[in-house]
C-alpha cells in the first residue's frame, strides 16, 4: 500500500505547477520543501517596510485577457488569473551605456520599432526587416512545435530551417554595423545568460516575440503571491505540502521509484516522483548510484552550471522619479558587446558588468510603502570565483562589489546612494543557501544550444522520475512554470500505465 501516488521535491516554480497539475487530475499528491516558504526563487523577503521581490523581473508569455499568452493560458486551470492582479509593463526597458547609447523601448512591435529608427534613421529599413524576421521565425518555430504541422519541412519554414541554430550575432550582422543597435536589440541575452556570439537565433527570437507580443508583466505584490496562490490550489484540491521538509532519498527499487526518504529519515512510500531539485542533486545525491545508468551520468558531465547573481535590493525613502528612475526596466553596460559582458560575469569585480536594475512602483505604485520606492539591481555572476573565497574574504569581496555596483547605477540615476534606507546583498552563495541550487544558478545549466532540449531530452530513464524547473529545460519563469506541467503529463502517462493510479 502506498502512501502517495506522487511525491513532489521542491515547491519552486516547476515543483508547484507539477503538484497542481497533479491534484487536479486526482492524484493523491505531497510536496515537500526544505525552505520554509514555496516559490524557490519565486519569493520575497522583508526588511525594515519593504518587501523584496527576490527574482520576478519580467514575467514572459502571460499577456492580456484579449491577447493571452500561454502562460496565462496554462495558469488558468489554477484560477490563477481570478485571484492575482497582472500588470503590463509600458517599456521592455530603458537601455544606457553612458556617454554612447540612452535608448527606451516601448513594449510593443510598432513603439519599439519607431524608437529605435528614431535613434538610428540611417538604419530604417534594416531595424524594420530585422524585427520582421524576429516575427516570421518565431512563427514558422511556433507552427512546427506548437502547433505540431504535420507536414513541416525545411521548405515550408525555411527560415526557422535556416536561422534557428545560427548564433544571433551572425544574423544581426546581416542587417547591421552599428554596435550600438545590436546593443539596443540584444540586451535580452542576459534573460537566458548565453552572449549573442553563441545565443541560437531561435532563443532570441522567442524572447524578443514573447516580451513585445505579450509585454512583460509585474505580479501584483510579487512573485510570492504566485506561489502562495498556487500552494492554496494544491491544498484546496486535496493536496498535502509539508515545509522544513527536505528529501534525502529518492528510493529506487528495480529501476523504478518507490518512494521517498525525507531529511528526518521518514520513508514515504509513492508511486512517482516529480523533483524540482536540480538534476545534479537529483542523480547525484539524491539517488544511489547503482541505481543510475552511467549514460545519465555523461548527460550532466556533457553540461556546465548556468549563471548565478549577485543581487541588490534596495529601499528608498524617495519616490523613484526624484532620483531619475523613470522606467520599471534599466540596463546599464558598459561596452556594447556582449561577448565581454559575458566575461565580466567570471570575475568578482563589477566595473564592466551588465547590470539590470528594475524599479516595480513604476507600474506598480504600491510595491513599497508610500513616498519610498523597491529597486532590485541583477549583476549575473558565475558562482566559481565566490566558492573559493574564505569566510572574512567573502564579505569584503561582497560589500566591494556591492559598492562597485552602486557607484556605476550613481551615474546614471544621481543621488540614489543618498536615499538609500535599507539595503541587502545576495550573491551566487546565497542564492545556493537558499534554492539549494549548484552554484545558485539562477536558469539551470548554461543555455547553450547543445545543452537545449533539442539535443539533451528532459526525459528520465528511471521509471516513475520526472523532472520539473529550470534544469529540465530552459529557466526563466515562464518556462519553469510551464515545465511542472509537462511533467505532471508524463508521470499521469505513468500511473496510467501501472493500472489506474487515482
Ligand atoms: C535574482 C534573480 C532574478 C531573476 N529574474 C527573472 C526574470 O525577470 N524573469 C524570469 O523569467 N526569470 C527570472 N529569474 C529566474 C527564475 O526565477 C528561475 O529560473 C525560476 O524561478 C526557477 O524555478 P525552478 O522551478 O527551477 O525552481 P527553484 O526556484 O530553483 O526552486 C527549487 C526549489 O526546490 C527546493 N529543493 C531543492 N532541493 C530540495 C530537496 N532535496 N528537498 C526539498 N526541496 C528541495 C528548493 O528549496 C527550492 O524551493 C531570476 C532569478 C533570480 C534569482
Amino acid at each position: 500500500m502506498t502512501d502517495f501516488d506522487v511525491v513532489v521535491i521542491g515547491a519552486g516554480n516547476g515543483g508547484l505547477t507539477a503538484a497542481a497539475s497533479l491534484t487536479k487530475a486526482g492524484f493523491k499528491t505531497l510536496l515537500l520543501e526544505r525552505h520554509n516558504v514555496p516559490g524557490g526563487c519565486a519569493t520575497s523577503f522583508c526588511r525594515g517596510r519593504f518587501e523584496f521581490e527576490v527574482a520576478l523581473h519580467q514575467l514572459s508569455g502571460y499577456g492580456q485577457a484579449d491577447n493571452p499568452g500561454p502562460l496565462r493560458g496554462f495558469l488558468s486551470q489554477f484560477g490563477i488569473p481570478d485571484r492575482l492582479e497582472f500588470v503590463d509593463m509600458k517599456n521592455l526597458y530603458r537601455l544606457v551605456l553612458p556617454g554612447q547609447l540612452d535608448i527606451t523601448l516601448p513594449a510593443d512591435r510598432e513603439g519599439t520599432t519607431q524608437a529605435l529608427v528614431k535613434q538610428f534613421p540611417q538604419d530604417k529599413k534594416a531595424i524594420e526587416g530585422f524585427i520582421d524576421l524576429i516575427y516570421r521565425t518565431f512563427m514558422e518555430h511556433a507552427a512546427v512545435f506548437f502547433q505540431r504541422d504535420p507536414e513541416a519541412s525545411a521548405e515550408k519554414y525555411p527560415l526557422m530551417a535556416k536561422y534557428s541554430l545560427q548564433p544571433t550575432e551572425e544574423v544581426m550582422n546581416e542587417y547591421f554595423q552599428n554596435p550600438l543597435i545590436k546593443a539596443a536589440l540584444g540586451i535580452y541575452w542576459g534573460y537566458s545568460g548565453v552572449p549573442l556570439s553563441k545565443l541560437p537565433f531561435i532563443d532570441y527570437a522567442t524572447l524578443y516575440f514573447a516580451y513585445l507580443h505579450w509585454k512583460p508583466a509585474y505580479i501584483r505584490h510579487g512573485s510570492q503571491a504566485l506561489s502562495n496562490a498556487l500552494l492554496e490550489y494544491i491544498l484546496a484540491n486535496g493536496g498535502q505540502a509539508r515545509f522544513n521538509c527536505g528529501a534525502r532519498k529518492i528510493l529506487v527499487e528495480d529501476g523504478r521509484v518507490v518512494g521517498v526518504e525525507t531529511e528526518y529519515g521518514d520513508v514515504i512510500k509513492a508511486k512517482a516522483v516529480v523533483s524540482n531539485a536540480s538534476s545534479i542533486d537529483t542523480y547525484v545525491e539524491l539517488i544511489d548510484e547503482e541505481h543510475v545508468p552511467q549514460e545519465q551520468f555523461k548527460i550532466l558531465a556533457g553540461q556546465t552550471v548556468g549563471p548565478s547573481s549577485l543581487t541588490i535590493f534596495v529601499g528608498l525613502d524617495c519616490e523613484p522619479h526624484e532620483v531619475g528612475i523613470n522606467d520599471t526596466t534599466n540596463f546599464i553596460i558598459s561596452d556594447p558587446d556582449t561577448d565581454k559582458q559575458f566575461a565580466s560575469m567570471s570575475r568578482l569585480d563589477t566595473r564592466d558588468d551588465y547590470l539590470l536594475l528594475s524599479c516595480y512602483n513604476l507600474d506598480d505604485p504600491q510595491a513599497s510603502p508610500p513616498g519610498t520606492s523597491q529597486v532590485c539591481i541583477v549583476d549575473l555572476k558565475y558562482a566559481e570565483p565566490w566558492l573559493t573565497l574564505s569566510p572574512s574574504e567573502y564579505l569584503q569581496v561582497k560589500f566591494k562589489a556591492a559598492d562597485g555596483i552602486l557607484q556605476r547605477v550613481e551615474e546614471v540615476f544621481p543621488g540614489f546612494r543618498d536615499h538609500i534606507e535599507e539595503i541587502e546583498v545576495g550573491t551566487p552563495l546565497t542564492h545556493m543557501r537558499y534554492t539549494n541550487s549548484p552554484g545558485g544558478a539562477i536558469y539551470g545549466f548554461d543555455q547553450f544550444a547543445k545543452n537545449s532540449n533539442f539535443f539533451v531530452p528532459p526525459t528520465s530513464p528511471i521509471k516513475g522520475l520526472a523532472l520539473a524547473g529550470a534544469w529540465a529545460g530552459p529557466g526563466g519563469f515562464q518556462p519553469s512554470l510551464m515545465s511542472g506541467g509537462s511533467a505532471a503529463r508524463a508521470i499521469k502517462r505513468y500511473l496510467e500505465q501501472l493500472g489506474g493510479g487515482k
